[in-house]
């Protein structure tokens, strides 16, 4: 059984607070988004969709080597779907800031590929140690050391698809 964590009315309120400071902070700057997939498809759209403003939409996927934990460098990137990012401050959208090894490594990336600016958004951040320095610039729930799925998260590919964020209980994982 999944126990819901937060209701979608949670999260599209969590989401219009997200679009608000996002407009504050970039005001009229060159502002590109990057999504990091798959985990922050859903967020993307809901996000984007609530600022009215010019910007650059563009998708990066990420994931850590398959049987590694995710430490520095294990990390398999693609980038076919990336725009041009040179000269414009970049915001990379993720699900989750678990360990932070994702997002730190992205943003050495895109500061290397001559962004003016780096800064992270996560919808979810757990309440964990972490090795890394780099903390999100916009977190909009701050949640327990869960392993969670829905609203884009998944368990294996499945329940991206639930409108709510659910814990999914230390049973139904495979022994
Ligand atoms: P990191 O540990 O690098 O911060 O996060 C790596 C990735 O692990 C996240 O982008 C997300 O895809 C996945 N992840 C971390 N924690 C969870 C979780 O609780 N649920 C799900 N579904 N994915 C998670
Ligand atoms: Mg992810």
């Amino acid at each position: 059984m999944l126990k819901v964590l937060l209701t979608s009315q949670d999260i599209s309120a969590g989401i219009d607070q997200l679009a608000a400071e996002i407009t504050a902070h970039y005001a009229e700057k060159d502002l590109t988004i990057i999504g990091v997939m798959t985990g922050s498809i859903i967020l993307l759209s809901d996000l984007i969709r609530r600022l009215d403003r010019r910007m650059r939409v563009g998708l990066i996927q990420a994931r850590s080597y398959q049987g590694e934990n995710t430490t520095a460098g294990h990390l398999q990137v693609n980038a076919d779907m990336l725009p041009e990012v040179e000269g414009t401050h970049v915001l990379l959208l993720d699900d989750i800031f678990d360990s932070g090894q994702t997002l730190s490594e992205l943003v050495n990336r895109f500061q290397k590929l001559g962004a003016t600016s780096v800064r992270t958004a996560v919808l979810l951040r757990k309440d964990r140690p972490r090795d890394v320095t780099l903390t999100a610039d916009h977190v909009v729930f701050d949640i327990g050391n869960h392993f969670v799925v829905g609203y884009g998260l998944d368990y294996n590919d499945e329940y991206r698809n639930l409108p709510h964020i659910a814990i999914l209980p230390t049973q139904d994982f495979p022994s």
